[in-house]
C-alpha cells in the first residue's frame, strides 16, 4: 500500500514536471546551447548567460540538475579543503590537465561561487574522517541544486527539461543541434547556435557521435570491491557493519577512513577511493585497530575475551581472539562492484581540448565540460569541483566568444 502510494506519487511529481517543461519555450536560435544540464551544466549555462550571451539549456531529465539531488547521500558533498592546500591535482587522473582547467585556487573559485549564489557551506564529520569533505550548511543537496537554478535563471538561461538532444551537425556558420521534445511524439526540433557546451555526464556522448572526437569507452570507478578474504573470515557475518581503518594497497597507497563490510565485499568512502587504484586479484589489507597501541588492543581481548571493547562487536566476534589478524586483515578483490559506481572513468580524451576555455581542438565552436570529458578524482567533493570548475570555464569561454 505504502509502495504503491510512494510509485502513485512518483508518477504524480513526473506527469506535473513533464507538464512544466513542455510550457517552456525554446527559441530556434541563441548564442550558446548547453546539452545537458546536470552538475557541470548548470554552471556553464549560467557562467556564460554572465559573460552576455543568449544561452538556452537542454536536459533529458523531466527537471534540471536532478542528478546533484543524489550526491553525497542527499547531502551533496560539493567541495574539499584539500583543494587549498599544495598537490591537490593528485586526487585527479589527468592531474596536468586538471590542473591548468581548475587554476591557483580551485577551493577559492568553488567558495566564490556559491557565495554568489547566498549557499553557507560547513565540513563533514570527524568522527569517520571526513572533516576535509565540505556540504551546503543546510545539509540538503536540493539547496545547492536551487541556488545554481536559480543564479542560471537571473542571468537569463532558457532551462529546458525533457529535451534529448540526438545529433549535433555543422551549419553554415555555425552548428545545429537536433532534439527530441520527450513530452510528445513529434518531429524533432532544431536550435541554431554559434557554440556549443557538451555537459551530458558520462552517458549522452551518442549526440556527438558523428563529429570524430576522440573517446575512450566509460568503465564505472569509485564503487564498492567485490572481495574474498584471504584470511578465512567469514564476510557475510560481518554484512552492514562499519569500522574506521586504515587501508594499504600493495602499490603502497594508505589512507585512513570508515569502512563497510558487505556480504559481498567492502564498501565505504576509503574503499571507493581504492577502486580507483586496485584491479581484479590485488590485495587490500585492512587495519582496524590504527592508531591504538597493542597494550590497548590486548586489554580489551583480556576483559572481553574479544575486541569488541576497541572495533564493532560483531566483527570482533567475526575476527575471534587473533589480535594479529585485527592489524592485518586481507582481502584479495574479484570485481568492481558496479551497482554503486559514482563515477565513469572515460569519455572524450582531454588531449582534444584547450584547457583555457575547454574548446574542442577539432571541432571548432565545441566546448565541453565535466565527467563528459575523461577525468575522474578521489571521492569527497573532488568529482563535483571538476564539474563546477570545468563548467565555468567551458561557460565564460563560450559565453564570451559565442555573442552573436
Ligand atoms: C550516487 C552518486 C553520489 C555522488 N556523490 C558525489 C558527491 O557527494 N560529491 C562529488 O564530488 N561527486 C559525487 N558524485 C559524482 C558526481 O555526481 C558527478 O561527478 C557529477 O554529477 C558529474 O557532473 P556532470 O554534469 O558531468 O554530469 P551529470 O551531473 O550526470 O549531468 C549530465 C546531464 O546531462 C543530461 N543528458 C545526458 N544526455 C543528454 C542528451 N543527449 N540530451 C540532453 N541532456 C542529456 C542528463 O540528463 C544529466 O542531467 C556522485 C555520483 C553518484 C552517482
Amino acid at each position: 500500500m505504502a509502495t504503491s502510494g510512494r510509485t502513485q506519487g512518483r508518477k504524480a511529481a513526473h506527469d506535473e514536471a513533464m507538464r512544466a517543461a513542455a510550457a517552456v519555450a525554446v527559441p530556434g536560435g541563441c548564442d550558446v546551447v548547453v546539452i545537458g544540464c546536470g552538475a557541470a551544466g548548470i554552471v556553464a549555462a549560467a557562467s556564460a548567460a554572465e559573460a552576455g550571451a543568449d544561452v538556452i539549456a537542454l536536459d533529458a531529465a523531466d527537471v534540471a540538475a536532478k542528478a546533484i539531488l543524489a550526491t553525497g547521500n542527499g547531502r551533496c558533498n560539493l567541495t574539499n579543503e584539500a583543494l587549498g592546500r599544495p598537490g591537490w591535482e593528485g586526487r585527479y587522473d589527468g592531474a596536468a590537465f586538471v590542473r591548468q582547467v581548475m587554476g591557483d585556487d580551485p577551493l577559492g573559485d568553488v567558495r566564490a561561487l556559491f557565495d554568489g549564489c547566498g549557499l553557507a557551506l560547513t565540513h563533514g564529520s570527524s568522527v569517520t574522517g571526513e572533516t576535509d569533505a565540505m556540504y551546503p550548511r543546510s545539509l540538503r543537496a536540493e539547496s545547492v541544486r536551487e541556488a545554481l537554478l536559480g543564479r542560471a535563471l537571473r542571468a537569463g538561461v532558457t532551462i529546458a527539461p525533457a529535451r534529448r538532444a540526438m545529433r549535433v551537425v555543422g551549419h553554415r556558420d555555425g552548428l545545429l543541434v537536433r532534439y527530441d521534445e520527450l513530452f510528445c511524439g513529434d518531429d524533432p526540433r532544431t536550435v541554431s547556435t554559434s557554440r556549443i557546451i557538451l555537459a551530458v555526464g558520462h552517458d549522452g556522448l551518442g549526440a556527438v557521435s558523428g563529429l570524430g572526437l576522440a573517446s575512450t569507452p566509460a568503465t564505472p570507478v569509485l564503487c564498492p570491491l567485490e572481495c574474498v578474504s584471504v584470511d578465512g573470515v567469514d564476510l557475510s557475518a560481518m554484512d552492514g557493519r562499519r569500522a574506521i581503518c586504515k587501508v594499504s594497497l600493495e602499490s603502497g597507497w594508505e589512507a585512513t577512513g570508515e569502512v563497510l563490510f558487505r556480504g559481498y565485499g567492502l564498501s565505504g568512502i576509503v574503499i571507493m577511493d581504492a577502486s580507483r587504484r586496485v584491479g581484479e586479484g590485488d590485495v587490500i589489507t585492512l587495519d582496524l585497530v590504527d592508531g591504538l597501541t597493542d597494550d590497548q588492543v590486548r586489554r580489551s581481548l583480556d576483559t572481553n575475551s574479544d575486541l569488541s571493547g576497541v572495533i564493532d562487536p560483531t566483527i570482533a566476534r567475526a575476527l575471534g581472539q587473533d589480535p594479529a589478524l585485527a592489524r592485518t586483515l586481507r582481502f584479495r578483490v574479484t570485481g568492481m562492484h558496479e551497482e554503486g559506481a559514482q563515477v565513469m572513468r572515460g569519455g572524450l580524451d582531454v588531449d582534444g581540448f584547450e584547457p583555457d576555455t575547454l574548446e574542442s581542438r577539432l571541432v571548432p565552436h565545441l566546448h565541453a565540460c565535466g565527467e563528459a570529458l575523461d577525468v575522474d578524482a578521489d571521492c569527497g567533493g573532488f568529482n563535483l569541483t571538476w564539474a563546477w570548475l570545468s563548467g565555468m570555464v567551458a561557460g565564460r569561454a563560450a559565453g564570451g566568444a559565442g555573442r552573436a
